[in-house]
């Protein structure tokens, strides 16, 4: 291990501390190969310490002001803005997407910060007057405990943000466990929020892989779990820690299918649809990587290809670049291994990303934008989560046909449709079977206004992430129903009914 190298801290009670693991594991620069730093593998030992904190601070936390909180999360977001070049640099140099792309991955979760200034009027409950004599009924949201959240890869910014502020403005502390591929930004976003005013022991950080993560699901004094990340670790989670008795919150893998209809505004469409399929070298849950072209938008393939062909590939801190590098080898192998499969399974290749020149970074994990016609399910390329810049195409007749083929698909996390019709884009918004529907729209992620959402096998549990429901996850409804004498003629003697 190079010693000069910086080393990620785990943060336990206010401090940044070393782990004393023996597992480290390199942070590499996905267009260069150069290591940036190291992250530890924690130990059991340090998720307890880290837990332990939180479980201490949460006996004042949960009774501090609701004002004293939202005014933390008021300066937070000042201190992001502020940091805003740096915090994408970071980001670009770690995960690869260009540094524009890396800015809207930081504002997206600025924008969660920003809704979670605002608790004072989200963590509301309801009251109901003399719901017998004298009697009224009313409900508070109060804070679980201690919480956990658990983060993928592709938004190292955006999806730590969908976690830690809102479960701490409503009075839980956190334990945060970033990916272990691109931690510097999250850890970073970690100091600000100290910066901004949250005390020792409400924000915790444990780095680590698998053996964190089950820490995380079965530890008795953690009482709900955030995961976003792959159906297959999510589904581990939501499993391990419901059955420890937690509530948990998995956000997951996907299959996104864009229905293109042949009165679509075809120039706004395709560009819509390169962006979406090809933006962030497709490691977006929400990337639009599967086009469905409905009867005579067949005819518009060959323009797609023309105008994918026109992306630039390259390092994600180059100005003019669209597409950046894959996470790592291991991705980049990967994928070219899938583009293979499509190949041997009978698939059209439109056109043929791998092994692109990008000068002066052959080391570099790069695909350039790739492209299926004739792609059917069985084949893997259909069948798998590709998370790279694959865009697979699937044709059909009908808006009904289009319409059944995306509800047969086993994911349900985004959709699109593509449509000049205000009936056609009705019909698919109320027949679709998926969480996040965009009409003209190619990845509509919701604002914090509303929450992240999904269907079927991309979603376990049945609050979303940010938003109104996040409010709800992170809080535990209690009811008090209250009668005050100050009327003995109010009481009605010893009764052994159930009324009030
Ligand atoms: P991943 O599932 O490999 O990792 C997610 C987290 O789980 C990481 O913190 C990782 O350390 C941990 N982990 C990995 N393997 C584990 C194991 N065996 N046991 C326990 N924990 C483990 O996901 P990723 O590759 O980092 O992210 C890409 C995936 O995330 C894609 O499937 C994408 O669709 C999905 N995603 C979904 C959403 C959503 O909102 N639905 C958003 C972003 C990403």
């Amino acid at each position: 291990m190079n010693a000069e190298l910086p080393r990620m801290s785990l943060l336990i009670d206010g401090a940044f501390v070393q782990s004393s693991t023996t597992t480290w594991k390199d942070i590499v620069n996905p267009a260069t190969q150069e290591v940036l730093g190291q992250v530890p593998f924690a130990t059991v030992a340090e998720v307890d310490q880290a837990v332990a904190a939180a479980k201490e601070a949460f006996k004042t936390w949960r009774k501090t002001p609701i004002g004293t909180r939202a005014r933390i999360f008021l300066k937070y977001q000042q201190l992001i803005r502020d940091h805003m070049g740096e915090l994408a640099a970071i980001l670009t140099a770690e995960q690869g997407k260009t540094l524009p792309d890396a800015e809207g991955d930081v504002f997206r979760g600025l924008e969660v910060v920003e809704h979670a200034a605002a608790i004072g009027n989200l963590q509301l409950g309801e009251l109901a007057n003399n719901v017998a004599t004298g009697v009224d009924t009313y409900s508070v949201l109060q804070p679980l405990g201690v919480c956990a959240g658990i983060t993928p890869f592709n938004f190292p910014a955006m999806i730590p943000l969908w976690m830690f502020p809102m479960a701490i403005a409503t009075g839980n502390t956190f334990i945060l466990k970033p990916s272990e591929q691109d931690p510097m930004v999250t850890m970073r976003l970690v100091e600000l929020a100290l910066e901004a005013g949250i005390p020792k022991g409400v924000l915790n950080v444990v780095h680590g892989g698998e053996d964190v993560v089950n820490a995380i699901c079965d530890h008795p004094d953690i009482k709900a779990v955030s995961f976003v990340g792959s159906t297959k670790v999510g589904t581990h989670v939501y499993n391990r820690a419901s059955l420890a008795g937690k509530r948990v919150q998995c956000m997951m893998g996907a299959k996104n299918h864009a229905v293109v209809l042949p009165d679509a505004n075809k120039e706004q469409t395709l560009n819509a649809m390169v962006g979406a399929a090809f933006g962030a070298a497709g490691q977006r849950c929400m990337a639009a990587s599967t086009l469905v072209v409905v009867g005579a938008a067949r005819a518009w393939i060959p323009d797609l290809v023309a105008k994918a062909k026109t992306l630039k590939v390259g390092p994600g801190n180059a100005a003019g670049v669209d597409v950046g590098p894959l996470i790592s080898t291991a991705a980049c192998t990967r994928v070219e291994g899938l583009i293979e499969s499509g190949i041997a399974q009978g698939a059209t290749l439109e056109l043929d990303g791998r092994k692109p020149q990008v000068e002066g970074h052959a080391q570099g994990n790069f695909i350039g934008p790739t492209i299926f016609s004739g792609v059917r399910p069985g084949m893997r390329i259909y069948d798998e989560e590709i998370f790279g810049p694959v865009l697979v195409i699937v044709e059909v007749d009908t808006l009904e046909a289009a319409i059944d083929f995306v509800n047969a698909n086993p994911n349900g996390n985004g959709t699109a449709v593509f449509t000049q019709s205000g009936a056609a884009a009705r019909k698919f918004q109320e027949e679709i079977d998926v969480g996040q529907v965009g009409i003209n729209v190619p990845i509509p992620v919701p604002v914090p206004l509303f929450s992240f959402t999904g269907s079927r096998a991309s979603k376990l549990g049945d609050l979303g992430p940010y938003g109104k429901q996040v409010v709800m996850f992170y809080t535990q409804t209690k009811t008090v129903t209250a009668r005050w004498f100050d009327d003995d003629t109010l009481g009605h003697g010893v009764n052994t009914t159930i009324s009030l």
